[in-house]
C-alpha cells in the first residue's frame, strides 16, 4: 500500500519509476485496466490516448506488456481482482498471435478465476482470427463501437467502418464462443434527425446484445471535431432534439427488457459490467500499458503516456500525473461517481457529502426542491426527468 509518508511527484516532474514502486506495492485492486494504443485511424471525436502509425512496434509492445505484467503481478496482492478490461486504442489491431499473448498475460495474474474479462473491438477487425484469438486467450465479453448505422453520420464522426462489419464481427464472435457482447453507440452527432437514431437503436436491438452503452457525443476539447464546431463548419445538434432522442433510448430498451443502471449504461438482467461498476462503486483498479489510468490505496495514477519512451524500460511502467485527493475531493469524487449509478448514493455518503461544506449541502438542498435530486429509500439519486441534466447536477454538487 502506498506510504503516507512519501512525497508524490507532481506532473511537471516527469515519470517516476519510484512513485510506481510505492503505488503498486501491497495494493488490492478489484479490476484491471490494459491500455493497447493502436488504431487504424483517428477518429475526430476521440481524445484517449493511440497512434496509428505502428505496425513496427507491435513485436515489441507485446514483449513490455508482458514484462510489464509480470512485474505488476509481483508487486500487488490480486486476491479482490474479479474482472479485467483491455481497452484502448483497438486492442483487435493487434495480430492474433500477440492478442493472444496479452490476454494470456493478463490471466496469469492469479486472481480467483476472472468473473468477467472484456476485450474492447472495433468491428472492421474482428476476423474469425482475432475471435478464436479472444476466446483461447481468455476473453469472455467483447465491447463493439459501433457509435451509429448511418455511413453520413460515421463520415462526421471519422469513423471508419462500414455499418455492415458490426452484424458480421457480432456473428463471428458468438460463433467462436463469445457469449456476452456490449455495443456502444452515439446520439446527438451534428446532423443526426430522430429517424436515424431511431434505426440506430433499430439495428442495435437486432443484433440482442446482452449490453448497451448509448452516450451523448461530447466535443471534447483539443479533438478535430472540436476545432470544427470552433470553425463553424459543423454545428451541435439542438438540445432538444438530443433530449428527446435520449427519451426515447430510455423508453425502447427498457420495452426491450434492458435495465439502465447508469445514466448512460443498460444491461440485460444479471448482465451488468463488473469492471464499470468497480469505477462507479470507488473500486480501485491497477493500470498496464502506456497512458493507462490507475486508482489504488487512495492515490491516481497514469503510466508513463508516450508509446516509444513506455517501450524503452521494462517492469513496471514508469508512471505521471500522480495525485492523492484530500478526503473532501475523494468523497466528491464518489459521490459524482455513485450519482451516475441508477440506484444512487447511499444515505451515509450523502449525508457525508452534505456535511462536507456548505456549498454542497444547500446544492443538494436545492436540487432535491427543483426535482433534480430524490430519495429512494435510503438512496439519494438523480429523478429520471433530470437525467440529461446529470452534469451540470453533479458539477454544481462537488
Ligand atoms: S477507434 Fe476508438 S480509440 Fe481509436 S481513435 Fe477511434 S474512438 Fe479513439
Amino acid at each position: 500500500m502506498a506510504d503516507s509518508g512519501f512525497e508524490l511527484p507532481q506532473y511537471d516532474d516527469g515519470p517516476s519509476i519510484e512513485a510506481s514502486a510505492r503505488v503498486l506495492e501491497g495494493s488490492r485492486p478489484d479490476t484491471v485496466y490494459a491500455h493497447v494504443p493502436f488504431c487504424r485511424h483517428k477518429c475526430h471525436y476521440c481524445d484517449f490516448y493511440s497512434i496509428v502509425d505502428h505496425r513496427d512496434r507491435i513485436g515489441a509492445f507485446v514483449d513490455r506488456f508482458e514484462s510489464e505484467v509480470t512485474a505488476v503481478r509481483a508487486a500487488i496482492d490480486p486476491g479482490g481482482i474479479r474482472s479485467a478490461f483491455v481497452g484502448g486504442g483497438t486492442p483487435t489491431m493487434l495480430p492474433p498471435d500477440g492478442l493472444r499473448r496479452v490476454l494470456l498475460a493478463i490471466g496469469s495474474i492469479p486472481t480467483s478465476p476472472l468473473e468477467e474479462f472484456t476485450v474492447e473491438a472495433n468491428p472492421e477487425t474482428v476476423t474469425e482470427e482475432i475471435a478464436e484469438a479472444l476466446v483461447s486467450g481468455g476473453a469472455d465479453r467483447v465491447s463493439i463501437g459501433c457509435q451509429s448505422f448511418q455511413p453520413a453520420l460515421l463520415e462526421t464522426l471519422e469513423r471508419h467502418h462500414d455499418p455492415a462489419s458490426v452484424a458480421r464481427s457480432v456473428g463471428r464472435l458468438r460463433a467462436a464462443g463469445i457469449r456476452r457482447i456490449n455495443l456502444d453507440l452515439i446520439f446527438g452527432i451534428p446532423g443526426a434527425t430522430m429517424a436515424d437514431w431511431e434505426r440506430d437503436l433499430d439495428a442495435v436491438l437486432a443484433l440482442e446484445p446482452q449490453h448497451l452503452s448509448c452516450y451523448g457525443l461530447v466535443f471534447e476539447p483539443g479533438t478535430p471535431l472540436a476545432e470544427k464546431q470552433r470553425l463553424g463548419r459543423i454545428e451541435a445538434i439542438d438540445d432538444a432534439i438530443e433530449s428527446a432522442m435520449y427519451d426515447r433510448t430510455r423508453a425502447r430498451l427498457e420495452a426491450a427488457g434492458y435495465e439502465q443502471y447508469e445514466i448512460s449504461t443498460w444491461a440485460l438482467p444479471g448482465e451488468r459490467c463488473l469492471h464499470n461498476l468497480a469505477y462507479w462503486d470507488a473500486g480501485q483498479w491497477v493500470a498496464i500499458g502506456p497512458a493507462a489510468a490507475g486508482n489504488l490505496g487512495g492515490i491516481r495514477y497514469r503510466n508513463l503516456p508516450r508509446l516509444d519512451d513506455w517501450l524503452e524500460g521494462r517492469g513496471v511502467s514508469p508512471v505521471v500525473a500522480v495525485d492523492r485527493p484530500d478526503a473532501a475531493t475523494e468523497l466528491g469524487e464518489r459521490a459524482m461517481l455513485g450519482l451516475r449509478l441508477r440506484r444512487g448514493l447511499d444515505r451515509a455518503v450523502a449525508t457525508a457529502l452534505a456535511a462536507s461544506t456548505s456549498a454542497r449541502q444547500s446544492a443538494i438542498e436545492r436540487h432535491l426542491d427543483a426535482g433534480g435530486l430524490e430519495w429512494r429509500g435510503d438512496r439519494l439519486r438523480i429523478t429520471d426527468g433530470a437525467l440529461m441534466l446529470a452534469d451540470d447536477i453533479l458539477s454544481d454538487l462537488v
